[in-house]
């Protein structure tokens, strides 16, 4: 069965939707996340206007603060401090990569975890580590509720995370582990956590015969068709995370995105497998919505 984020995030995104006319409705003011963009990478500005863009849509106000390459670090800082400081903006995002002159652990730490919908702030993640209520990356939330949505239950399965950023390997493998009593605001009621979870990464001996092992496996190396057929177990779950360009002259892009697993292959094993694209990356932007409305409900009490 597909795992169809597209679907979900369209479904999510409705719900949202609704939540903010009700907020107008009684009155109160709209919320607010403010995006702050340096320089002009490509892709990144693709990623900005997207996120604008479903902001928009569900009637949350959207910011885009765009500073140029040449940007100090005591600038950005400033700018973060303002937004810190700023009672109608409930969340914002320091789009990431930032230019090699800025030090990304120096903003990211600058930023109020309250208001840190992208949580990657040290403070969010200790939170998330300890049980306590946080502020989730975007992508990890993402997965959970997709499983939540599809009834998947971690407890005491075996997951196995290929991929150890902070952006998504370790944060997705400590939400599974972790007891479920840790339900944020705004996630499906489906208990999820508790599993045995195994991390992986570049220097993991015999990979294969772990994930062979796997109940559920969220690859997200960026590596394309790392996951083959005979790495997957006969009724497994399969969540891909990566997003890989491909040379493909037929598309009028030039390219075609595609994921971390063989999915031609795999698809006939797997119980459950999530597409690229259409799987989780339409969770991460839905992600990102759910929690500056988390962030709103707690700012505006
Ligand atoms: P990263 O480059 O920071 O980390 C990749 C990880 O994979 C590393 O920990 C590395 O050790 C591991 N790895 C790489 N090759 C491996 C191999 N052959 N065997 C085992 N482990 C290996 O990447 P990231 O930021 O976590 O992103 C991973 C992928 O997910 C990328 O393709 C990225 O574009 C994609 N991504 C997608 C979304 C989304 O919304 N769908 C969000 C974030 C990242």
């Amino acid at each position: 069965m597909i795992l169809d984020g597209k679907q979900i995030a369209s479904e999510i995104r409705a719900e949202l939707r609704e939540q903010v006319c009700e907020t107008k409705a009684r009155g109160l003011r709209i919320p607010k996340l403010a995006v702050v963009i340096v320089g002009h990478n490509p892709a990144s500005e693709t990623y900005v206007a997207n996120k604008i863009k479903a902001c928009e849509e569900i009637g949350i106000e959207a910011e885009r603060i765009a500073l140029e390459d040449s940007v100090s670090e005591q600038q950005l800082l400033e700018v973060v401090h303002q937004l810190n400081n700023d009672p109608s903006v409930d969340g914002f995002i320091v789009q990431l990569p930032l230019p090699e002159h800025i030090a990304e652990t120096t903003i990211l730490s600058a930023i109020d975890y309250r208001k840190d919908v992208d949580g990657l702030t040290p403070e969010n993640v200790g939170r998330t580590v300890q049980g306590l209520p946080s502020l989730v990356s975007a992508t990890p939330r993402g997965i959970r509720e997709l499983l939540a949505r599809y009834n998947i239950v971690t407890e005491g399965k075996h997951v196995v995370v290929i991929g150890r950023s902070n952006i998504v390997g370790k944060p997705i493998a400590m939400l599974l582990m972790q007891r479920p009593y840790l339900s944020l605001p705004g996630m499906s009621a489906a208990s999820l956590g508790d599993a045995t979870v195994t991390i992986c990464h570049s220097k993991t001996r015999d990979l294969a015969a772990i994930c062979r092992t796997a109940d559920i496996i969220i690859v997200a190396a960026g590596s394309p068709k790392l996951l083959t057929a005979d790495m997957v177990k006969e009724g497994a779950v399969v969540i891909d995370v990566g997003i890989n360009r491909m040379d493909d002259p037929a598309s009028p892009r030039g390219y075609r995105l595609v994921g971390d697993v063989d999915y031609e292959h795999v698809a006939p094993k797997a119980a459950y497998i999530s597409p690229v694209p259409g799987g989780v990356g339409p969770m991460t932007i839905v992600s990102l919505l759910q929690n500056t409305l988390q962030a709103y409900n707690e700012h505006i009490r």
